[in-house]
């Protein structure tokens, strides 16, 4: 077949996974993140997490210049019951509730509304299908474009528009199949708290997030992602945090990489990488 002699190799090919249900997490408009009406605005505002925004990511991967080298893919949900390689079976309970009950507020600008549990569900799936892809060697590298996004959630709290970290169950699935050691790097423009809360005891998991400095961020975010916080008992020295400054640019995140991320990497030895690649990161991200 034509096409398959021109398909690009699987050393360059990447294994998109996807599905159009995670469309359905309604986040809602108001100012901001608020979900909340003044009552004075002609216009409210989307929510900055919402359809459009990884709807553009589809079409840019399946008509833009990569479009040929992404072979596309698609999950079932996951099962609640693999969610508890993560999450703590109280946390799940209250979002499996939160769900039956028309949903719920977890935390600021974090709403479950009717669609998002399934959508939740649905990124997880895709996710963890994205990782079974790569450990049954079906290809090299494999993209779980996904919403609602994971990287804050934590073992049992929501946090920053998160309910289900996504990453946190591949890591997880990764282990459980035999890999030893596994690497998270995290280039989202904020703290990758919630998988770095996950992971913060253990030594086979290094987990390594580059973010603006913003500190916590109340409740649902206690930590800090300042350099100090290492990881504890068996997972100190596992846990990098790597704040930059401020208007930080192409340079300054090769600096980052080259001088930090890549040597710790290397000594590292890991047997998987999963790499958060939350996109969030401009020159007029001010928040
Ligand atoms: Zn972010």
């Amino acid at each position: 077949m034509a096409a398959a002699a021109s398909s690009p190799p699987p050393t360059n090919r990447v294994d998109a996974f996807w599905h159009d249900g995670m469309l359905n997490h309604d986040t809602g408009r108001g100012v901001f993140y608020t979900g909340s009406d003044p009552g004075f605005l002609d216009v409210l505002e989307k929510h900055p997490e919402n359809p459009d925004r990884v709807r553009n990511m589809v079409s840019i991967l399946k008509r833009g210049p990569i479009s040929p080298y992404i072979s596309w893919h698609t999950a079932t949900p996951a099962l609640v019951s693999q969610l508890l390689s993560f999450h703590s079976p109280e946390y799940i309970n209250e979002l499996v509730e939160a769900d039956k009950n028309g949903g719920k507020v977890l935390c600021c600008g974090t709403f479950l509304n009717p669609g998002s549990w399934d959508a939740a569900l649905l990124a997880a799936g895709n996710t963890l299908s994205a990782m079974k892809h790569i450990l049954d060697g079906k290809g090299k590298i494999a993209y779980a474009l996904v919403r609602p996004p994971g990287h804050h959630a934590q073992p049992s709290q929501a946090d920053g528009y998160c309910f289900l970290n996504n990453a946190g169950l591949a890591v997880r699935l990764a282990l459980d199949s035999g890999c030893k050691r596994v690497v998270v790097v995290d280039i989202d423009v904020h703290y990758g708290n919630g998988t770095a809360e996950g992971f913060y005891q253990s030594n086979d998991i290094l987990t390594i997030s580059l973010h603006m400095n913003h500190g916590s961020w109340g409740p649902s975010h206690p930590q800090s992602g300042s350099v100090n916080e290492l990881g504890e008992g068996e997972g100190y020295g596992y846990n990098m945090n790597i704040p930059l400054p401020n208007g930080t640019g192409d340079r300054g995140y090769e600096y980052a990489m080259t001088e930090l991320v890549v040597p710790a990497v290397e000594s590292f030895k890991p047997e998987m990488v999963v790499l958060v690649v939350g996109q969030d990161s401009s020159a007029d991200e001010s928040l």
